[in-house]
């Protein structure tokens, strides 16, 4: 379980940027926090991510790597990783818009949602998007469609192997009762699953998503090695090759507690090739959605420490990432823990004897905090703070609780002698788009009702 991308190359990147934001003031006293997105490091994921499976599929295997759109939903991202060979999964009107937005191709683009409407369904099938549908109910409006109009669309059938939870229960998508795919292990469902794919000579996918942060890597080669064993026994039905794809989904988990890039791709590859060896000995394309895995270690979230105080003795450090950043981690602090690196004024790393202390954010409720109790060099007003591996779904989840703007979102190259290129992935919101989307032009609209 190698590191991936080596460590001090990626600390040392993160400096130089932090330093170089500071310099530049992408983040300063006029916009107290920002995000930082290292392409280096995410190029080099796509990269390993393209060899941990060429290392153990069979040569000539069709396989598509999509992204997870919902996990860093930015279009530069998104064309960043088209660039990189990795398309698209979607799961809503916005994702697809936004994959088409950064030109990725239907035929790279998957459509994965558990409430299709039946235009977003219809409007897949005129594309050519594959489509994974959830339940019995989104086939019947696909026997439809696809009677109705010929398609070049893919299309797939979203099973839970409920294999069971793991640490995390909201992220826990293979559970006997989750609300995803059709559960396998429910009373006549897997008779009724072959049935339905000998039915429609169509649909020709099997998909399975049933890991993700907290979800142990024997416990997501098992969900697949389900779905595999599910695929051949409807192939042996069907007498032929019907299903010709798996979607194995995403969910790789992400290591918050250092630099280390692990398990990686690599691993969980190797895994699945000693779990389920017929997967990937070319009878079968395969489809990848990881989302996290991707980008998680490639962002960071700098933010300004506006004061420095004490409270019954403990150091606070009153910065401007919070709630609004880091969602998860301030309502679900144990679940979601960060790692916090302290700077200082000039954005350079902040040494000294680490001193427990507070980092808080900006928001008016008492449990805003990024960190609690945190050994970390005294962090000063004026100094910065760095919430590292944020680079997925901390940059989705924006919250806008006391109407906190949404940061900007600057991707970054650095390099030792040729120094730090940001560029503008996303712009900062302003206060004045907030209004607005606060129904500012209707000002009086309640009151000629
Ligand atoms: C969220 C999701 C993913 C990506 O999950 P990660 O944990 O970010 O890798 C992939 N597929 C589906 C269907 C999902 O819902």
């Amino acid at each position: 379980m190698a590191p991936t991308d080596a460590s001090p190359d990626r600390s040392a990147r993160r400096d130089q940027a932090v330093r170089a934001a500071v310099d530049q003031a992408l983040v300063g006293p006029a916009r107290p926090v920002a995000g930082l997105l290292d392409v280096t490091g995410i190029r080099a994921s796509a990269a390993a991510l393209h060899a941990a499976f060429d290392a153990v599929v069979a040569p000539g295997t069709e396989v598509l790597h999509s992204f997870a759109v919902k996990a860093t939903p930015l279009v530069p991202v998104l064309r960043l990783l088209h660039d990189a060979g990795i398309g698209a999964e979607v799961a809503s009107p916005g994702e697809l818009a936004l994959a088409r937005a950064a030109g990725v191709p239907p035929a790279r683009t998957v459509l994965d949602s558990p409430a299709k409407t039946a235009a977003e369904l219809r409007e897949a099938l005129a594309l050519g998007i594959a489509v994974n549908a959830d339940n019995p109910q989104e086939l019947a409006r696909l026997d439809a469609l696809v009677a109705s109009a010929p398609t070049r669309s893919p299309v797939g059938l979203r099973v839970n192997p409920q294999i069971g939870a793991g640490s995390i229960g909201a992220l826990s998508t293979a559970t006997a009762t989750s609300k995803f795919g059709v559960a396998l292990r429910d009373e006549g469902a897997r008779e009724w699953v072959v049935r339905a794919f000998l039915d429609r000579p169509w649909l020709t996918r099997l998909h399975t998503h049933s890991g993700s942060q907290g979800v142990p890597l024997e416990l997501m080669a098992e969900g697949v090695r389900t779905t595999y064993e599910l695929a051949e026994e409807i192939n042996r039905s069907a007498g032929r090759r019907q299903i010709d794809t798996l979607d194995i989904g995403g969910g790789l988990p992400v290591n918050f507690a250092s630099d280390e890039e692990s398990p990686g791709h690599a691993a969980y590859a190797q895994l699945l090739a000693e779990t389920v060896p017929g997967l990937f000995d070319g009878r079968y394309g395969l489809v990848t959605e990881f989302g996290r895995s991707l980008l998680a270690k490639h962002g960071l979230i700098l933010a300004r420490v506006e004061y420095a105080k004490r409270s019954g003795g403990r150091p606070i450090a009153v910065t401007h990432a919070g709630v609004q950043v880091a969602t998860r981690t301030v309502y679900a602090p144990a679940s979601w823990p960060l790692r916090i690196a302290a700077y200082d004024a000039q954005g350079r790393p902040r040494t000294g004897p680490a001193v427990a202390q507070d980092v808080a954010g900006p928001a008016c409720f008492a449990g805003d905090l990024l960190a609690e109790n945190r050994p970390l060099p005294p962090l000063e007003a004026g100094d910065h703070v760095a919430a590292l591996d944020t680079g997925a779904y901390n940059f989705a989840q924006h919250y806008s609780y006391n109407s906190l703007t949404r940061p900007g979102v600057y991707g970054f190259t650095a390099d030792p002698v040729d120094g730090v290129r940001f560029a503008t992935v996303r712009a900062p919101q302003t206060v004045a788009e907030i209004v607005t989307e606060a129904g500012g032009d209707r000002r009086g609209a309640l009151l000629d009702l």
